[in-house]
């Protein structure tokens, strides 16, 4: 997936120690923001981030410790870079499951949500923009903000655009002979 960003054409990095951790750099599971909603909710309500910090607590007190760091030689000019994961980014991946802050949930990087427009024919209003994946932060100032009858239909709302992505991926899939969407957008 790196190598099909606009950055990386022609852009060979070689791994010297640790893990490459994607986005997953350090401080980046902490943000709570809220992007491009109204500006009286540009952040999750507090009383949910108290929630989330006790939850993630828990979970990484059975996880076992993330964080580390890793370090890289970039080809092009020898350059060697050093950088920090996020303090839930274990060996295998996000330690944090459904705990995961508003950035990690929101954000799909280009290639991917390019791929799911083809899949769903060029349908924005669902996939959404590439900094609000499936227009999760909306819901998520709806869940902070709103009373719960609202909140009932924006979660059932977003339930139904999950569903419907789902069963297009489904359908397309089925009409190729590709084993994954990752399969038949990046190995050919
Ligand atoms: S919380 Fe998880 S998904 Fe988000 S940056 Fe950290 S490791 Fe990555």
């Amino acid at each position: 997936m790196i190598g099909r960003l606009p950055e990386a054409v022609d852009e060979t990095i070689v791994l010297l120690d640790g893990v490459y951790p994607g986005c997953c750099h350090r401080g980046a599971g902490d943000i709570f923001r809220l992007e491009g909603e109204s500006p009286l909710r540009t952040y999750l309500a507090p009383e949910i981030v108290e929630g989330l910090k006790f939850a993630r607590q828990q979970r990484m007190a059975h996880s076992g410790p993330g964080g580390g760091c890793y370090t890289f030689q970039r080809q092009r000019d020898g350059l060697t870079v050093q950088g920090a994961h996020c303090l839930y980014f274990g060996v295998h991946g996000c330690l944090l499951g459904d705990l995961k802050g508003p950035l990690c949930l929101n954000f799909i990087c280009p290639p991917m949500r390019s791929d799911l427009l083809a899949v769903c024919a060029g349908d924005e209003s669902l996939v959404g923009p590439e900094h609000d994946f499936l227009c999760i932060y909306r819901s998520l100032a709806i869940v902070s903000y709103d009373d719960p009858a609202t909140v009932a239909r924006e979660l059932a709302d977003l339930g139904r655009r999950v569903r419907l992505l789902s069963d297009r991926c489904a359908v397309f899939l089925a009409e190729r002979p590709a084993r994954s969407l990752y399969a038949f957008f990046n190995e050919g």
